[in-house]
Parts: structure tokens; C-alpha cells; sequence
């Protein structure tokens, strides 16, 4: 699990800021056609010929929201790119650039800032977006990355959060819960771990759900599929804080209360198991747990018959009128107010 004992290696202090940037981004190759300059000059021009220009961003910082003890850098990378995308996609929009900045002991060793880049690199390459930009600087607190995603649609194209009807059908892809499963995990072995390092991780099995937390993938193929069967969703977010939180913003934004079905929420057998194994409720690391980066979204009742056989979409809920509020019906019947206890990085810290 020790990360960084390879003893000889380049110090980033010799290479200088501008050699590190140079050598980071000296083999990048721009695809879209919306990026006019990327890295090199003081700012990236992009040109998206009339279309909307859609920009989030996220900080990532070393000990809130990612443990380098069992975080691959490589993983690392690809994840920061990946949750910033699915920010993109959640717009129903089309990524295009990224940008990264990082902060770096300049005692990170240039190896372990290579792996970084190849995570980065690699989320870049599989989803078609151009590294167009960045800051570099050293860091006496751990490391910082922070990510800046920016992508384009029509302006008919873009799905806000605020649009949800009453009747409108609650749809969620993928399943939920296995990041927040995969991340416990992960922490009872970095424990054991601590104890006695002639312990080796033991996470044989549990690939899916140390995957779910490891290396996250924004579903694209979610945007895509809508698409292709011609359902443009009425209010979309993306899950990063756990279903709980994400349903109550689309319901406040939209001024509109809903009832989930918790026998329809989506978890895959080794979360369920696993979820038990810690004795915890799998529902509970659904609604409350983080980080799936799947996509919520609600959809009209005409478009039904076009969502009901889509495999990786599971129809959850509807939409409700405001005075009816925010509830979930239990499997066994009982109906309960949604609170949002979601998980976030603040609340991981106590
Ligand atoms: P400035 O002094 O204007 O901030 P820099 O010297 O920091 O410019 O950056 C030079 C170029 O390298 C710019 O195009 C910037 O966007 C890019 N860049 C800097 N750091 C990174 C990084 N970590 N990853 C990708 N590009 C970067
Ligand atoms: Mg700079």
C-alpha cells in the first residue's frame, strides 16, 4: 500500500514549474473542434458556434476527499476528470475540455506525478474531451487537484434541475450505493492494514464495488442512449452526494414533492452483501452513502414505453405536487419524510 518508497527517483524541485508543466502536457493531442488554442498561452480559446457553454468545477483535496493510503494516483486522476464530466453530462451536454490544476509537495516524487497525468490522460482519451489549460503550484498541505470541465449543447438540449412536472416518472441509472460500500471497505483494510503492515489487503472478490469507489465512470452512455431514443429528461442531476440529497434538489429546485419506491432502488448483489457484512442498511448506503455519479433524472409519463426495457435505467418513483412532500415508501409499505442525511466531505471528517 505505501505509495511512494521507490528511493530513486526525480525530484520535481529540479524539473522547476515550467519543466513539470512542459513535461506534463507535452504530448497532448487536441481532438474537438471547438478548442481554437489549448495549453500554451495565457488562456485556452474555445469557439462553440452558438451553442450553450457549460462549466463546472471541483476541488479535490488530500485528506477530504481522497486517502492516498489505498488511492492509486493513476485511479486518482481518472476519478477527478471523471466526476467532473458527469457535471457536464448531468446538463445533458457534450464534454469537450477539461483544465487541471494542482497543488504538489515539490517532495512528490515526478513519478507518482506522471501516474497522475496517465489517469488523467486516460479519463481524457475515453471520453473525447481536450486538456486545454491549468495552474501548477506547490502545496504544504497534501495534495490539491481541482478540475474544471467544460462542454456544450443546443440550447433546446439543456436539462436543468428545476424542470420536473408532477406525474413525471423519477429514473435513476446504473445502481447505487456501491462507491459508499467500496469506500468502507477500503478503510477497514487501510486499518488492518495500519496495524500490522504484514497484513495484505484482502479485498479479493469485491473488484465491483472497490471499482465503484476507485475509478468511477459519468455515464455518457446514458446521454447518449436518451438521445438515440428520444427522450429528453424534464430535470436531471448527477449522484455524487447519495439519491437522497440529489431527489430533494430536483424536488425543491422544481417546487414539486415525490414519492420513491425503496423496493425500486437499483443495488447490485455484492453492494447488498457487503452492505450487511459491515452492518449496514443497503438502502441507507443508496439514499445517504456518495459518490455513484450515476445520473437522476425525471421523464414524462409518454415517454414510458421508450424507458421501461432500457436495461441499465430503473424507473423509481414520480413526481408529486409540492404539498404531498419529499417521501419513501418503504418495502413494507410505510411511508416516511426523504431526509437528506447525504454523505459529503464535511460530515466524513467528524
Ligand atoms: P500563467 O503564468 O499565465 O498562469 P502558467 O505558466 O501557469 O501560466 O501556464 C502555462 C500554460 O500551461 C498555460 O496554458 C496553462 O494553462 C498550462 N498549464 C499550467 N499548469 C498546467 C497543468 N497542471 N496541467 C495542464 N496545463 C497546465
Ligand atoms: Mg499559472
Amino acid at each position: 500500500m505505501a505509495l511512494f518508497d521507490n528511493k530513486d527517483r526525480t525530484n520535481i524541485e529540479e524539473l522547476g514549474e515550467f519543466g513539470l508543466i512542459n513535461y506534463l502536457t507535452k504530448n497532448i493531442k487536441l481532438t474537438q473542434k471547438s478548442t481554437i488554442k489549448g495549453v500554451g498561452d495565457d488562456a485556452a480559446v474555445l469557439d462553440f458556434e452558438g451553442k450553450r457553454t457549460l462549466i463546472s468545477t471541483d476541488l479535490l483535496l488530500e485528506g477530504i476527499h481522497f486517502d492516498l493510503a489505498y488511492t492509486p494516483l493513476k485511479h486518482l486522476g481518472y476519478k477527478a476528470i471523471q466526476v467532473n464530466l458527469s457535471d457536464i453530462y448531468a446538463m445533458n451536454g457534450t464534454a469537450s475540455q477539461v483544465t487541471v490544476s494542482i497543488g504538489i509537495s515539490s517532495k512528490f516524487p515526478l513519478d507518482a506525478v506522471e501516474e497522475l497525468y496517465e489517469g488523467i490522460y486516460l479519463a481524457c482519451d475515453n471520453y473525447n474531451v481536450d486538456l486545454v489549460g491549468g495552474d501548477t503550484s506547490s502545496s504544504k498541505q497534501g495534495l490539491v487537484i481541482s478540475v474544471t470541465s467544460i462542454g456544450y449543447a443546443d440550447e433546446k438540449d439543456v436539462v436543468y434541475r428545476n424542470g420536473a412536472e408532477e406525474g413525471d416518472l423519477l429514473c435513476v441509472s446504473g445502481d447505487l450505493g456501491g462507491a459508499y460500500v467500496g469506500l468502507q471497505l477500503l478503510e477497514r483494510e487501510k486499518l488492518i492494514y495500519l496495524e500490522n503492515p504484514n497484513i495484505q489487503p484482502d479485498l479479493e472478490g469485491k473488484d465491483y464495488i472497490v471499482e465503484r469507489q476507485l475509478k468511477p465512470e459519468a455515464r455518457r452512455d446514458i446521454i447518449d442512449l436518451l438521445k438515440e431514443i428520444n427522450v429528453k429528461p424534464t430535470s436531471m442531476i448527477d449522484i455524487s452526494d447519495g439519491l437522497a440529497s440529489e431527489i430533494l434538489h430536483i424536488c425543491k429546485e422544481s417546487n414539486k414533492g415525490c414519492n420513491l419506491y425503496e423496493e425500486k432502488i437499483p443495488l447490485d448483489p455484492m453492494t447488498f452483501e457487503t452492505a450487511r457484512e459491515f452492518n449496514l442498511d443497503p438502502t441507507v448506503c443508496a439514499l445517504s452513502g456518495g459518490e455513484d455519479y450515476e445520473l437522476l433524472f425525471t421523464v414524462k409519463q409518454a415517454d414510458y414505453d421508450q424507458i421501461k426495457f432500457k436495461m441499465d435505467i430503473t424507473i423509481i418513483g414520480y413526481i408529486t405536487e409540492p404539498a404531498a412532500g419529499c417521501n419513501l415508501i418503504t418495502k413494507s409499505g410505510n411511508q416516511h419524510p426523504l431526509t437528506a442525511q447525504g454523505w459529503n466531505a464535511f460530515k466524513k471528517q467528524e
